[in-house]
């Protein structure tokens, strides 16, 4: 029996934004768990079986992925961007806190990947050049009054803000009511930055100002990056400005 579980991160897009060590993990995998999304981005090896399932049920994925590395099979479990970030690393550990003994000591290692704040601030030059925190907007695992505390007080530590999930299918106001919060603390000439489907075909970037921003642009494909006080712009001819954050900030 020599199983194990990689819990890896495909990156934001394709294959070009996918580590190495990721791509070997996968080349070498018998089992490869995930959404049915994530799935559809990868070219599995000949002789791997896919187990696809639709997004909510995490925990079951994480542990049928466990019960098969302790059968002795190599099993890869793939999120979008990094799996320790609002993917599936979480739901691994939290399956094997509450499963059998055993389970602790298969061997698991989590492989990081490419973020999709990391490859929205590329994009967009350096937003995240000083301090800043990320966010999640979707109040499907936690009420939505922890969301609203957690973005004021951020928005009053001056924080740049990497706002994940800011709508989905079922959620479409999160943004819009995020936006009303930080309003309320920020100043409206804050920069805003909508970046959707980076490294995409249907790629798009939007800069533009806390106090114009418009909450329908963002849907399930976009991160929302919110500068602090410091943030600024490099306008450029013909093209969209570069925004940074210089390393050394203002008091606040
Ligand atoms: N584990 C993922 C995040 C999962 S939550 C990661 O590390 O990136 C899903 C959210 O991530 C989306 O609603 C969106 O806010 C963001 N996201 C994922 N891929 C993206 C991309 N290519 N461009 C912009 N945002 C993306």
């Amino acid at each position: 029996m020599s199983g194990w579980l990689r819990v890896v991160g495909l990156g934001p897009a394709g294959a070009e934004w996918r580590t190495p060590e990721v791509a070997d993990a996968l080349a070498d995998a018998q089992h490869i768990v995930g959404y049915h999304t994530y799935l559809r981005r990868i070219s599995p090896p000949a002789g791997a079986t896919l187990h696809g399932s639709d997004n909510g049920d995490e925990l079951a994925r994480a542990r049928h992925a466990l019960e098969l590395t302790q059968g002795g099979a190599r099993v890869v479990v793939v999120s979008g961007g990094d799996a320790g970030v609002f993917g599936m690393a979480a739901a691994v550990f939290e399956a094997l806190e509450g499963g059998p003994p055993g389970w602790r000591e298969l061997d698991v290692r989590v492989l990081p990947a490419v973020t999709a704040m990391l490859a929205a601030a590329a994009r967009l030059g350096a937003p995240l050049g000083h301090d800043f925190c990320a966010l999640n907007l979707s109040d499907n695992l936690k009420p939505w009054a922890t969301i609203e505390r957690r973005l004021a007080l951020a928005a009053q530590a001056d924080f740049v803000l990497a706002l994940y999930n800011p709508a989905s299918q079922a959620r479409s106001e999160q943004a819009r009511l995020a936006f009303e919060v930080l309003r309320q603390h920020r100043a409206p000439s804050a920069i805003v930055a909508f970046a959707s489907s980076v490294g995409r075909a249907d790629e798009e970037l939007h800069i533009t100002t806390l106090g114009e921003a418009d909450a329908t642009r963002a849907d399930m494909r976009t991160l929302i990056l919110v500068g602090s006080s410091s943030t600024r712009r490099i306008e450029r001819p013909g093209t969209l400005p570069w925004i940074y954050t210089p390393r050394g900030s203002r008091a606040v």
